[in-house]
């Protein structure tokens, strides 16, 4: 059995509400799975392919029967997936032909048509509007999955003609042992968790050898900039790092310092061990100029996701020097 066949832990209660609708045959044609990246959407619209096309299925699809064979092979003709051009943000109207294409002929297996779209939101306008027809009569037997990160990105029109399913962070207490199991313990587990904001895929991102080393940096330019060290020449050092991953940190600790300087507390913090940092940094700026300063980092980190953004060095340097500005003041 591959492990795509079930879903995380954590989902399991969404995974078995799936099942009964499919039982009762009554699951929608389609489908829309959203949530935070990391909350482990693409499990759940794995495991549903896999049992839709499996000509045997249980509670999971069985593994056996030719069409899991065929899937765990990499190919089945009744499946399609539709995602961005290696390279490319968007996904334009040419797929989406494909996808009309495809649901128009009969299901080559005699059974369902499953197409799956990630990230949804990475449509376009052209897109978006060719997909409506067939999303809104595809004919029977056909299942459509959207995963979105952020469904709002989405054409209402979209949205409204897909049966939406938010999927929030787990509690700590459904994911941990999963989590536990992967990074050696429940301490570092909880770490991680905390730090990746509570979603677990993301945790064992930010656990890895090199976003580990990306966080250390980070947090040495972090002290020398409070330190007063010069914005320009730490921004060099970090020269070939992410600028969206530099900037995804520097939205997580900007939010501990305003829960800091909001509350005086160090314990609701998703980076405990940057507190004596955090410290040093509060007596300084005002909450006030913090919150300026997430909504520049979320507004920078959005242009550069869109493509607005041609020079990521120009934005990580405005970026320190902000930071460094803030910190001196
Ligand atoms: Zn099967």
């Amino acid at each position: 059995m591959s492990e795509e066949a079930r879903p995380l832990p954590w989902l399991e209660p969404r995974w078995q509400e799936l099942v009964r609708l499919a039982d009762a045959g009554r699951l929608p044609h389609a489908l829309l799975f959203s949530g935070p990246h990391g909350v482990g959407k693409q499990s759940l619209a794995d495991a549903l392919v896999a049992r839709t096309l499996c000509q045997h299925p249980g509670e999971i699809a069985c593994g056996r029967c030719h069409a899991c064979q065929m899937l765990a092979a990499g190919y089945h003709p009744d499946l399609l997936r539709v995602a961005p051009e290696e390279g490319k943000r968007q996904i334009r109207i040419d797929p989406i032909r494909e996808v009309n294409a495809f649901v128009s002929q009969t299901a080559q297996q005699g059974g369902y048509r499953v197409i799956v779209i990630a990230p949804a939101e990475a449509m376009n306008v052209a897109a978006s509007n060719a997909l409506l027809k067939s999303l809104e009569e595809p004919g029977g037997r056909t299942l459509f999955v959207l995963l979105s990160d952020i469904p709002s990105h989405l054409l209402p029109t979209i949205r409204s003609r897909c049966q939406h399913w938010a999927l929030a962070a787990p509690d700590e207490d459904a994911c941990l042992a999963w989590l536990a199991e992967r990074l050696g313990g429940d301490e570092e587990a909880r770490f991680w968790l905390r730090a990746a904001g509570g979603l677990p895929q993301r945790a064992l991102e930010l656990a890895e050898p090199d976003a580990r080393a990306l966080r250390q940096q980070l947090h040495e330019t972090f002290d020398a900039l409070v330190r007063g060290a010069e914005p320009v020449a730490e921004a060099a050092r970090l020269d070939r790092q992410s600028i969206d991953a530099i900037l995804w940190y520097g939205i997580a600790w900007l939010e501990d310092l305003i829960r800091l300087g909001l509350s005086g507390n160090g314990e609701a913090l998703r980076n405990p061990d940057l507190l004596p940092l955090y410290r040093q940094a509060v007596k300084n700026g005002r909450v006030r100029d913090w919150f300026r300063l997430l909504d520049y980092a979320r507004e920078q980190r959005r242009l550069l996701a869109e493509g607005g953004n041609p020079n990521p060095q120009l934005v990580l340097e405005a970026w320190l020097v902000r930071w460094s500005a803030l910190l001196r003041s």
